[in-house]
């Protein structure tokens, strides 16, 4: 897996994290691209997105090089496997002013680090079944992907393979990835 961590996880445990959740849903990890990013300060919400595509360019993946003016450094494609895709998860220090806040004094706002991580793992092992169908070429009818556009979001074919892959690597999660979760939710919780 090609990672952009632009978070203030520690890659190591992020990466064997997004690896587990990848092999999970029998997605090909080696050469895909993951780029993930931090959501706002004390919401504990995680999405992704998944795109189809064999290159991305080099800039995208490294804006704060492109930033600073080295945008000739960073011309050029960085190759993936059939796909990429951009996850953005819970950030994972509470701020003072969360602390201090009504809304975690009255224990509406959860920030457990287990609960974090398996949301991590959920959404990661979804997008990677997206990359697994890329791979597969699964839903390469034409014809079947306009007809299935035309329904709602999480009835479409693509989205219930998804929905349904998570599910069963988050009921039945191996060794691995289970020592996986539980090092990255012990981190948070340390450093919360
Ligand atoms: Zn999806």
């Amino acid at each position: 897996m090609k990672l952009y961590n632009k978070t203030k996880y520690p890659d190591d445990l992020l990466e064997s994290l997004l690896i587990e959740a990848g092999k999970a849903v029998n997605a090909r990890t080696a050469k895909v691209i993951v780029i993930a990013t931090s959501g706002k300060a004390g919401y504990p919400s995680c999405h992704g997105v998944a795109t189809r595509c064999d290159y991305v360019k080099r800039f995208a993946l490294d804006t704060r090089a492109y930033k600073k003016g080295t945008y000739e450094l960073k011309k050029g494609l960085v190759e993936t496997d059939r796909g990429y895709f951009k996850i953005t998860l819970p950030y994972p220090f509470l701020p003072d002013w969360v602390k201090a806040s009504e809304s975690y004094k009255q224990g509406r706002l959860l920030h457990d680090g287990l609960s974090i991580t398996e949301s991590i793992f959920s959404v990661a092992s979804h997008e990677w079944r997206h990359i697994k169908q890329y791979q597969d070429n699964m839903f390469r009818d034409r014809f079947f992907v306009k007809q299935e556009r035309r329904k709602r979001h999480d009835n479409r074919a693509w989205e219930k393979d998804a929905i349904k892959a998570a599910n069963k690597a988050q009921d039945k999660p191996k060794n691995k990835a289970q020592e996986a979760i539980l090092n990255l939710s012990l981190w948070i919780e340390e450093n919360k």
